[in-house]
This record gives structure tokens, C-alpha cells and sequence, in this order.
């Protein structure tokens, strides 16, 4: 039961150049989960192959850098190379369905992520299983919107995504002891944030990460304008780990 993770988009609001938003696929045992869907993802899967054969797509919360592929996802399902196949599921947070009509409304129409994905809602704190793997949703500060991490797991090794997060112990919870933990580190410095906060310094992921107990630390969703001090793993669009 080998796990990898494929860094397909690690730039943080705005693009990096050439690079795609957040989209992190995870793959065990030929399945495949993608945690998070933003702009260049899909355009960036597709250079593999005719359509993405993704069994489930999970999103941490609703800013455009984490689901804004999803847009044209749709229409590929809808109307596209990909509608004879059978349509991922699409995990979102406790009230993103609602989210996902009100975005369908002015995008398209209201129903259309539930007429194209198999739509389901997490919920905090209880594990669901997708594309064969274990995953727990826990709840993190990012300014006022509600915003989850997840903690991926194929029974013998884990991964933690933090999506955003400002600080809180709840990131040393959601990376407890796991095999990586790729968490982001968009900031400079903390006072460049807005509040209440929703973004991490690099040293800030850091001391998460040392909470946490994990091996493995992985910085993402960092501007490339900064970069970081040597030592520190920064995630790239490409880097495959391999969690055997
Ligand atoms: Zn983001």
C-alpha cells in the first residue's frame, strides 16, 4: 500500500510564474484523491493525460485559489472529454453545498457542481473515506472564513495538508505525529497579515510543525519572492514524495 503525493500547484493567492494554485494529488494503490482545486490544476493534470482520473476531490474552504478549477471541471464533465466518464466525488465543507448553489448561480447555474461531481459534506472531527483512503477535516483559523485542514491517512502513513491557517495548536493536532506534514507559509513577516489572522510565517509553520512531533515538514503556498532559509523543504509543481 505505497502513497505518494504529486505537488501539481503549491502558489499561493497569485500565481507564481508558469506555476498553478493549490492542488495536491494524493495516489495509493492506483487511486486518487486531489486536495484542493485551484486555477492551472486542471490544465496541469490534462498535460498527463486526455482527462484526470481523479476518484475524489477534497476542498478546505471556499477562496478561489483552492476550488476555482472546479468552474471548469464542470464543463468538462457537462460537456467535455470527460462526459462519458464516471464523475469524481467532491467533498466540501459542512455547509458547501449551499456555497456551491450560491457560486453555481452566478457561474453557470445553480445546481450545476451537483449535476456534474458526486457531492458530499465533511464534517469536523468525523473521518470519511475516499478513493480508498482515511480523511479527517479539522477546522482552522483563516480570517473569518470557515476553513479546514485535512489529515490524509492509508493506515500506515499519514499526510497533513494545513490549506490556510493562522496560527493555533490545532495545526500541532491536525499533523500529530504524522509521516509529512505539508503546511503553508505565505508570510513574510506576521504583521503583514490581516486580522483576526490566516496566513503563516515560515518560522510560524515551523514551530507547528515542531508542535506536531511529524518527520517531515513541507512549506507550500509561499510567494516566490521570498524565499526561505536553507534547511527548510519548500514544496515546488512537480515534487512527487513518496511515502514508502
Ligand atoms: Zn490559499
Amino acid at each position: 500500500m505505497s502513497m505518494q503525493l504529486h505537488v501539481i500547484g503549491s502558489s499561493p493567492a497569485w500565481p507564481n510564474p508558469g506555476g498553478a494554485h493549490s492542488g495536491y494529488l494524493v495516489e495509493c494503490d492506483g487511486r486518487r484523491l486531489l486536495l484542493d482545486c485551484g486555477p492551472g490544476v486542471l490544465s496541469r493534470l490534462r498535460q498527463a493525460e486526455r482527462w484526470p482520473e481523479v476518484d475524489a476531490i477534497a476542498i478546505t474552504h471556499f477562496h478561489l485559489d483552492h476550488w476555482g478549477d472546479l468552474v471548469p471541471w464542470v464543463w468538462g464533465l457537462m460537456v467535455g472529454p470527460a462526459r462519458e466518464e464516471d464523475p469524481p466525488e467532491l467533498w466540501v465543507p459542512p455547509s458547501g453545498r449551499d456555497e456551491l448553489r450560491a457560486l453555481g448561480a452566478k457561474l453557470g447555474m445553480p445546481d450545476m457542481f451537483e449535476q456534474t461531481f458526486q457531492v458530499r459534506e465533511y464534517t469536523e472531527h468525523e473521518p470519511f473515506g475516499a478513493a480508498g483512503l482515511e480523511i479527517k477535516a479539522l477546522r482552522l483559523p483563516h480570517y473569518t472564513l470557515e476553513t479546514y485542514g485535512f489529515r490524509v491517512t492509508n493506515g500506515a502513513r499519514s499526510l497533513a495538508y494545513s490549506g490556510d491557517s493562522g496560527p493555533s495548536e490545532r495545526l500541532a493536532e491536525l499533523a500529530r505525529g504524522c509521516d509529512v506534514f505539508l503546511c503553508e507559509a505565505t508570510l513574510e513577516r506576521p504583521e503583514l497579515d490581516g486580522e483576526p489572522r490566516g496566513h503563516l510565517t515560515a518560522e510560524e509553520a515551523v514551530d507547528a510543525f515542531r508542535a506536531s512531533g511529524a518527520d517531515r515538514l513541507i512549506l507550500t503556498h509561499r510567494p516566490q519572492e521570498l524565499p526561505v532559509e536553507s534547511g527548510l523543504e519548500l514544496a515546488y509543481d512537480g515534487l512527487e514524495v513518496d511515502f514508502s
